[in-house]
């Protein structure tokens, strides 16, 4: 088995999902007490969204191309950095090591197509749904994106930051975040990716009667792929 190297903290909610759905994922292929091997570098999140804000998108890629370092060489044979939003610096944390770097946009195309749907609607942070790196990934591999309008999407970032990464389930978001998919959906959206790690402790498949694509799960399960590949 190889062992996953896990950037993650980012935020603590959504990473205790990811080491769950790994080490499930490997019991349920290994049986007995199979585990999975992994190293986890915990980030000081509070650090992470001050460089967030200020747009220090070069210092956040220092930061966590620091943590990948460290986790090649405490032994791990691929990274995972445990937020979609953070995968605006993923190519500079790639070229940092020589292990490879499981991309969760790669990983979520890929369960997006092998699902046959082609328009999908993206929920996350401001910086996912609109700068840019996430959409033109999808894109590039033959998925048409579409994201919520104006003010449904500072009501999708402000609910992930201040409630989602603080562990508050508030059923009033959850009400508005139903409303929003629904809305995508009738703009032609087959489906609708939870593009934030945190989006699937609120919103559930039984809620809403469009696929969802639960990125936390996609990408912990690419992980089990690799660990046993
Ligand atoms: N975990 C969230 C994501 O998947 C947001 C936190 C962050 O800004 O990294 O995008």
């Amino acid at each position: 088995m190889k062992t996953i190297g896990l950037i993650g903290g980012m935020s603590w909610e959504s990473t205790a999902d990811y080491y769950r759905y790994i080490n499930q994922g490997v019991n349920r292929r290994l049986g007995g007490l199979h585990s999975a091997k992994c190293m986890l570098y915990s980030c000081d999140f509070e650090e992470v969204v001050r460089l967030q804000k200020a747009g220090a998108w070069g210092e956040a890629a220092a930061l966590l191309a620091d943590a990948a370092r460290k986790l090649e060489a405490g032994g791990c044979d691929a990274i995972l950095i445990c937020t979609n939003t953070m995968h605006v610096v993923a190519g500079e944390v790639q070229q940092a090591v020589g292990i490879p770097l499981l991309n969760i946009v790669d990983a979520t195309a890929d369960r997006v197509k092998t699902n046959g749907l082609r328009k999908v609607g993206l929920l996350g942070t401001l910086y996912t749904m609109e700068h840019g790196f996430y959409t033109d990934r999808l894109r590039e591999q033959g998925l048409d994106a579409i994201v919520p309008g104006e003010v449904d999407r500072l009501r999708v970032h402000e609910v992930i930051f201040n409630e989602l990464c603080k562990g508050e389930l508030n059923p009033d978001s959850k009400s508005d975040f139903m409303r929003i998919v629904e809305r995508l959906r009738e703009r032609g959206a087959e489906g609708v990716i939870l593009g934030c790690t945190e989006i699937p402790l609120l919103l559930k498949q039984g809620d809403v009667d469009v696929p969802l694509f639960d990125t936390t799960l996609i990408h912990a399960e690419a992980a089990v792929s690799f660990a046993l590949s």
